[in-house]
């Protein structure tokens, strides 16, 4: 590609910006350019957005989901070639480091979040017409056969992180499940949970078409603001609580609820990005439930693949997830439809 190309930016407090950038080239060996065929936009975006995380440069190319197709390697890049459609982890993962090797791919020793560039430093992400991805051979997969794009953008992030969280929570058959926040990441830790067996989930938000979505995942939908969910949650478990709650918002109420909502014994999943700087239960509330707490950054690369099928033959049903398919040029729209959830947006695809 030569010239410049079309890109969503980082332009401030509620601000993003389609515009012209420079394009991506190589600039190391192992680095691929990918030409986007479809990028989405995700609640991760929002942190920046509503400036809750600070540090991104104005200017950053904006997203960390995206699909396309490889149109350029550098010298060292051999599994990946010119010409492949590939999927994509939210970030990128050498392979080889004591993290990768575990499967906790997110904390590579090397590892960048794609869309986020503080100082200048860091990795321009996929809501453009092209981006760079280092360390492609290990970060990158061929996307298989059956499964289509939006699908393979899901796996990318919100579907594996959904599993993730579901896995952590220790699903099994006879518990009691709550999830907290419906969007794109609570669904998919619906749909998790309802693959890895579980038979009664509570799915917590306000959002009317999000706890719909909820329900048609197979949840049992909660409207906070209408009905306590602490009190639904305890007379179905006769007074104990859920077995494990799986939280996707990252919001001091959120984890707040979390708390008040596991039984003794039970298991805290937190996926929501917290960027509080406290806990929102203390020390005493955690020894007095004998807690589980798992939390953290879902390392996509270790999941996506294994998901792919169950996907691609229709086990875990995600793409109705996705409400909007949006052209490039209208992100700044999008990025207020999904953050306003206007429009019944539950999530947002755009294609350069
Ligand atoms: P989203 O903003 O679309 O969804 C959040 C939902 O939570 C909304 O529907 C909102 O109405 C609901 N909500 C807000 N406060 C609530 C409360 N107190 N109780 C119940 N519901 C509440 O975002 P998303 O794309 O679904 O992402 C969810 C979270 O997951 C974000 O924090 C995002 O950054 C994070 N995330 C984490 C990872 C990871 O690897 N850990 C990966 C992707 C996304
Ligand atoms: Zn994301």
């Amino acid at each position: 590609m030569i010239g410049p190309m079309k890109a969503i930016t980082f332009a401030g407090f509620r601000d993003v910006e389609y515009e012209m950038v420079d394009d991506p080239s190589i600039e190391t060996p192992t680095d691929v350019i990918v030409q986007v065929a479809v990028a989405g936009i995700c609640g991760s975006d929002l942190h920046p957005y509503h400036k809750r995380e600070e540090g991104l440069d104005f200017g950053a190319v904006m997203g960390h989901e995206f699909v396309g197709t490889v149109v350029d390697a550098g010298a060292d890049v051999e599994r990946i070639k010119v010409g492949d459609q590939v999927y994509c982890p939210f970030t990128t993962n050498c392979g080889d480091c004591h993290y990768c090797r575990v499967g906790l791919t997110s904390r590579c020793a090397r590892g960048q979040l794609f869309g986020w560039v503080g100082h200048g430093e860091g990795l321009h992400g996929g809501q453009a017409e092209a981006v760079r991805v280092p360390l492609a051979d290990s970060t990158l997969a061929v996307v298989p056969g059956g499964v289509t794009h939006e699908q393979a953008l899901l796996l990318g992030d919100v579907a594996s992180t959904g599993y993730y969280c579901a896995e952590q929570a220790g699903i099994h058959a006879d518990g009691i499940y709550a999830v907290i926040g419906c969007g794109p990441v609570g669904i998919m830790a619906i749909h998790a949970a309802r693959h890895l067996g579980a038979e009664l989930i509570y799915a917590i938000d306000t959002v009317p078409e999000r706890l719909a979505m909820a329900g048609r995942a197979g949840a049992v939908p909660i409207d906070y603001r209408a009905e306590d969910p602490v009190l639904a949650l305890h007379e179905a478990a006769e007074g104990h609580g859920a077995d494990g709650v799986m939280e996707a918002v990252g919001s001091f109420g959120s984890a707040r609820s979390a708390i008040e909502l596991v039984r003794p014994g039970g298991t805290v999943s937190v996926v929501g990005v917290h960027t509080e700087t406290e806990f929102a239960f203390s020390p005493a509330e955690a020894y007095d439930k004998n807690l589980t707490y798992r939390v953290g950054r879902c390392p996509a690369r270790a999941y996506m693949e294994r998901l792919a099928p169950f996907v691609r033959d229709g086990e875990m049903e995600i793409d109705d997830v996705i409400s909007h398919r949006l052209d490039l040029a209208d992100g700044p729209d999008a990025y207020r439809l999904f953050d306003e959830k206007r429009d019944s947006c539950t999530k947002v695809v755009l294609t350069p």
